[in-house]
């Protein structure tokens, strides 16, 4: 008798993009002349970066000769790329060994998959609002999650509470979906509540590229003493486009240990290392070349030219909403805007109003937990003729 994995029914069913969709199709069935523009999408829209298209092809040419052939790579990743993450971690002051790096075909696999060298009893601390890949992958493995809220008293960065006693702690800074960011002062803090606790952060820095100023930090490794309770999860899929192209990396300090339940004490990089090579077979060569290529000097400026240009759309935005007098978080550091939704609508009556009065379809934020009602979110990612004219539609609409 086989039995099904019972923790999948803990699942809640998530309705959230086919209720968009629905939403949306009724309205332009209803009004088929006018022009929706989708201010919601969560994916990059510009392509590659040309240096990383160069590089692609040079490597699909290698492909094909005998002599430059690629088989089975290291499953942690080519040396080459774990060198050009540790330079570029090296540029933010942040100093890395390659066998710290391990090359994966993203941070939403890695985010998933780090739970397989943790116990199954340990307790899970979750933001709320939240990325769902960090709940949804617990309740699959019946862990119990305890949750943090995350609210505009807290700027939507919550901090840690001493009463209350987490093992693994789930941060992403700059968030998706508020935009909100850590300090290195309240990171600081995080660091100091999980060495107190024994506890390990969980850190998806996925959005830092997007970071502005000197301010804010890029990583939690910045912080002194977070190599002995942190693992950080980075990718390519933001910086360089790569949602399609698919490749990340999880940085799992090389003398990070906890104890087992029995109280032997283990090594997190060395259980990460095995995990990987009897689970992952690596990311293609080709992936990883063009990897490389976005983070040397030209890749690196032509990807910062596309960030830049989403930052133009959020800066755009920002000022479009702040004409209507409008509240919102995120945006600076961040491709999402989070706005309140006026009047103290509800967050899908506000999606209804936006999409019938400006043909604007946004993400509602309850989509994303219980304290994301009452919001929308919003992204820079769309073009910058759609982004100039959803935004003119929605001054013309809510400015009082
Ligand atoms: C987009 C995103 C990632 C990156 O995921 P990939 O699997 O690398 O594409 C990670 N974390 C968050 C919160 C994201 O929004």
């Amino acid at each position: 008798m086989a039995y099904a994995n019972g923790y999948y029914c803990n699942l809640k069913e998530t309705y959230l993009f086919t209720e968009i969709a629905n939403r949306v199709n009724t309205y332009v069935a209803a009004h088929p002349e006018k022009k929706i523009i989708r201010l919601g999408i969560g994916d990059v829209t510009l392509p590659l970066a040309p240096v990383v298209i160069e590089v692609l092809h040079k490597a699909v040419d290698e492909m094909g000769v005998k002599e430059t052939f690629r088989g089975y790579g290291p499953e942690q990743g080519y040396d080459f790329l774990r060198q050009a993450i540790a330079n570029y971690y090296a540029q933010r002051g942040v100093d890395l060994s390659l066998d710290e790096i391990f090359v994966s075909d993203g941070a939403k696999s890695d985010c998933g998959n780090i739970g397989d060298i943790f116990a199954d009893t340990n307790v899970m601390l979750i933001q709320d609002p939240v990325y769902p890949v960090y709940l949804d992958t617990n309740i699959m493995r019946g862990r119990k999650v305890i949750y943090m809220n995350a609210t505009p008293e807290n700027n939507f960065a919550p901090m840690p509470d001493k009463k209350v006693k987490a093992d693994i702690i789930y941060l992403c800074s700059p968030s998706n979906p508020t935009g909100s960011v850590y300090t290195k002062e309240q990171l600081a803090k995080w660091v100091e509540y999980a060495l107190e606790n024994n506890a390990i952060i969980l850190y998806d820095s996925a959005y830092e590229a997007f970071i502005d100023g000197e301010e804010i930090p890029h990583s939690i490794f910045s912080v002194p003493d977070a190599k002995k309770c942190a693992i950080e999860f980075n990718s390519f899929s933001k910086i360089a486009g790569f949602t399609g192209t698919r490749c990340g990396y999880v940085v799992v300090p090389k003398n990070l240990e906890r104890q087992t339940e029995n109280g032997k004490v283990m090594n997190l990089n060395s259980m990460w290392l095995r995990r990987q090579t009897t689970k992952f077979n690596g990311v293609p060569y080709i992936v990883q070349r063009a990897a490389e290529a976005s983070l040397s000097k030209d890749g690196l400026q032509q990807c910062w030219e596309n960030i830049a240009y989403y930052k133009e759309n959020a800066r755009i935005m920002m000022k479009g909403f702040d004409e209507c007098g409008i509240k919102y978080y995120g945006g600076v550091h961040s491709p999402y805007l989070w706005i309140q939704c006026p009047g103290g609508m509800k967050s899908w009556d506000f999606f209804d109003e936006l999409l019938a009065k400006a043909n604007v379809v946004g993400t509602p934020g309850s989509g994303f937990g219980v304290n994301g009602e009452g919001f929308l979110r919003l992204t820079s990612f769309g073009s910058r003729e759609n982004t100039i004219e959803a935004m003119e539609r929605i001054v013309a609409v809510f400015k009082k």
